[in-house]
This record gives C-alpha cells, structure tokens and sequence, in this order.
C-alpha cells in the first residue's frame, strides 16, 4: 500500500512541476487551472487502472455508469465539461470526486441505492462538486504551498477510499493536517453540491425524493457504525439540517415516479452474482426465483445466468438466457452474456454472430466492441477484426483497449510493424512512454512495411522521445 502510494507521488510530482506553479491568491475558480486539473485527475486515473487491485476493469458496468453519468452531466452546468466514472469495487458506501471530472463510486454504494433514482442522487451531487468547481475553491483556502496542497489532495483522495488513517499516515512532512480538511468539503460546498444536484437529478428526469431518500439511510447507517461510518459520510458531512433542506425543496415538487431502468438492475444482479462463491450464488437466485420473492423477474434471471456461468454450468445458464429472450428483455448486458456463453462453449461463431448484430443495435457499447474482436481472433477471422478495428479506432482513437486487440489483430496476420506500432499506442495511452518506445524501435527492425510507414514509425519514435525527455528534466528539476 505504501509502495502505490509512493508511486503516485512519483508520477504526480514532475506532472504538477510542470506546469509552474499556479498563483495561489485570493479564493477564485482560476487558482487551479482547469488544464491541470486534468492532468492530475488523469495521471491519478492511470494509476488506478494498472494498480489499484479494487479497481473493478468490467467495461459493460462502467459502460452503464457511464451513460447515468452523461444524461445528468448533460443536464448540468458542466456541459462542456468532460466526465469519466468508474468503478472501485468496495463494500464500503462511497463515491468521489478527482480534479478533471473523474467520479469514482464504490460497489457498495450501488448495491445501496434502492432505485436508479436514488444512484443517480449520488452521481449528481457529485457532478455538481465538479461543475461548482469544488476543489479548486477548497485548495485556495489552504494555507499550504500549492504544490504541497495538489500532492496531498491527489494522493489523499486515492487512499481514503479504503482508510482515511492510511491516508494522513502516508504524507510527511507535515502536510497531513490538510489533508482531512481538503478531504471534507465545507458544509457551504455540501450544501451547494445538494441543491445543484438536485436540479440536474430533476432534469435529467428521475425522481427527485431519491435523493433525500437515498441520503437518509446513508445516516441511518451511519449511526449504526458510529465511528466505523461508511466512507461518504466521511468525505461529505451529512447532517440533519443537510436532509432537512432537501425535504423541503422536494415538497413544493410534484410527484412522479421513475421506473429503473433494466441496465440498472442487471447491474446490481451482476455485481450481486460475483459475490461469494459461485454455487451460493447460483442459490442465491434460485431461491428467490423459486419463492418468486422478487423486484424484477428479469433481473433475478439474469443474476442467476450470470451465477451458473460463473460456476461452469453453461447450459442451465443458455436456459435462463432463452427465458430472458421470451421476457423480451432488451440490454447490452443480455447480448454480451449470451455470446460469453457461445465463447465458453468453444462457438466462437456462434458468440460472433450474437455480437455481430448486438453491435448494430448498440453501437456506442464499448463491451460489445471488445468481445466482438476476441470472438474474432479465437476464430481465426482476422481479416475482419481487422475491419472492424479500423473502423473502431477512427471514432475511439484514445481506446487503448482496442489499440491492444488491433495489436494482437495484426499479430495473427503476421503483420509485423504495424503490431508493434498498435501496441506502442496502447501503451502511450496507459502512461507507459518506455514500453511504447521500445514497440516503436521494433517496428523500426520489422522485416515488413513500406518507406512511407517506416517513416510514420520514425516520426512517432521521435515525438514519443521527445515527449521522455521533457519527463526526465522534469524529474531532474524537482530533485
Ligand atoms: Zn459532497
């Protein structure tokens, strides 16, 4: 724990360094440049992504989280504003905001939500943190050098998440006091992010009493642990008074009610069915199924499918998949579990043909992309995954997932330079300069290619390089 930590500082210092240090005046929105905050959120995202064991790398829930984000981003005043939310998969109650529009929620916080409505309370309320610019107001009030504020506030919010002692333990040199303060929004901020989130929950149309719903029982449970409180009570002060002023705002609103959407509850099935071991799963749902003690047939069948699948019973999984089909139930999710099924029955054909036409129907669907270009190579029709990432790869060019499966693409066609100049993509997109330059002096000796992309190459390698050296002066000047 204490070695990741270390390495974020390491990457975050020469990143911060680089960009001067920001004037740290009055309390004004400018202080911590929009530009930088990006940079630090996307450095600090990086890192959880190749590190951070908890960080849940399941593209179909962050795909859905992703949606619910964007519809109440749209809504926000941040519109222009760029977001990305992931996934920590963490049993404790809580959600963050990073600099750069990077909202993390834990598992456990999705499991808690009772309606979508009320998940997306959460989300709103942290949008608005972001849109109100939060953290750039919280960082002006310090009395701390910036730079020292920008390190404690990066590294702090990523160890929080599992122990707020963790996190003041890890900082030395006695910036560990403003930590805990930068951490806890002021209650003015609470209070803004409320009220401001309120109105995007309203206008993204779900019901507003989720909110206050949802906040109540996060009191409530609260209380139980006492000093053991879940993790967003921690980071955002919840008081009476907080609840009280969100009840009332909601009172003059007329009531409507919103139904869930079945991508949301196919996510809580599938997150409940990796719970535990398998078989208690598969009981888990068989029972309710049995019992009928249900919310929603489909998702109770589709956690059940999920369970099976995870416990290698694949027939009695393609059952449910059938049921869910005569349910009519439309999801992503649906279609990637079906063609996992095909895959784990080596039909490859069959998951392609499922993947296929799931891609027609859903073409913004990045898990759908993914497994069509797996189910592709495992069947030997690289010719066409080729096809397809080419395509992928002009509307996702910053995707390094699919760089990577275009790499392996190119591979099977034993197309050498441009497999390595694929995977030095992906890795520059990760933050790996070294291992992207090494793929690029590769594609450099490959047997293949033409002058005009050894060329490409040579211009790449040269800006990557250049790009290695700025980081190393960087590094030189911060010691
Ligand atoms: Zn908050």
């Amino acid at each position: 724990m204490r070695l990741r930590l270390f390495l974020v500082l390491c990457i975050l210092a020469p990143l911060v360094l680089a960009d001067g240090l920001p004037d740290l005046g009055e309390s004004s929105q400018t202080d911590l440049s929009p530009q930088m905050e990006k940079k630090i959120g996307e450095s600090i995202m990086r890192d959880i992504r190749q590190q951070e064991p908890s960080y849940l790398d399941d593209p179909e829930i962050e795909g859905y989280l992703n949606r619910l984000g964007h519809r109440l981003a749209a809504q926000s005043e941040g519109a222009s504003l760029s977001f990305e939310f992931f996934i920590l998969k963490d049993a404790t109650l809580n959600a963050f905001a990073m600099p750069g529009g990077f909202i993390g929620v834990h598992t456990g916080l999705i499991m808690a939500a009772q309606s979508e409505s009320e998940l997306a309370s959460v989300l709103a309320h942290e949008i608005s943190h972001v849109t109100q610019h939060h953290l750039a107001r919280s960082i002006s009030k310090q009395n701390l050098s910036q730079y020292a504020a920008l390190l404690a506030m990066a590294v702090g919010l990523l160890a929080a998440r599992h122990n707020p002692d963790l996190a003041q333990g890890a900082i030395v040199g006695g910036q560990a006091a403003g930590i805990q303060n930068q951490l806890s929004y002021s209650r003015d901020f609470e209070r803004e992010a409320d009220r401001t989130g309120l109105q995007v929950l309203e206008k993204a149309g779900f019901d507003i009493r989720g909110m206050a719903a949802f906040f109540e029982r996060l009191q409530k449970f609260g209380r139980l642990y006492e000093n053991n409180a879940p993790g967003y009570l921690r980071t955002h002060p919840l008081t009476t008074e907080r609840i009280a002023d969100m009840e009332n705002r909601i009172q003059s609103r007329p009531y409507h009610q919103v139904a869930d959407s079945t991508d949301f509850l196919l996510v809580r099935a599938k997150l409940l069915a990796q719970e535990g071991a398998s078989q208690d799963a598969v009981v888990r749902f068989d029972t309710q199924l049995k019992e009928r003690k249900f919310t929603s047939e489909a998702a109770t069948r589709y956690g059940l499918a999920e369970a099976l699948l995870r416990d290698g019973k694949f027939a009695a999984a393609e059952a449910q998949v059938a049921e869910l089909h005569r349910l009519k139930v439309a999801s992503p999710l649906l279609e990637t579990l079906a063609a996992d099924l095909r895959a784990k029955q080596d039909d490859p054909a069959g998951a392609v043909k499922v993947l296929q036409a799931a891609a027609v129907r859903y073409p913004q669907e990045r898990a759908i992309a993914y497994a069509l270009v797996e189910n592709l190579l495992a069947e030997h029709q690289a010719d066409q995954a080729l096809k397809f990432t080419q395509s992928d790869l002009q509307s996702y060019t910053t995707d390094g997932r699919m760089h990577e499966l275009q790499a392996r693409t190119y591979a099977m066609l034993g197309m050498r330079l441009q497999q390595h100049r694929a995977q030095a993509e992906a890795y520059a997109l990760t933050g790996q300069l070294l291992a992207a330059v090494e793929q690029l002096q590769m594609a450099q000796k490959a047997p293949d290619g033409d002058f005009y992309e050894h060329s490409q190459v040579d211009a790449r390698l040269r800006e990557l390089k250049a790009r290695q050296a700025e980081q190393a002066k960087e590094k030189k000047q911060q010691r």
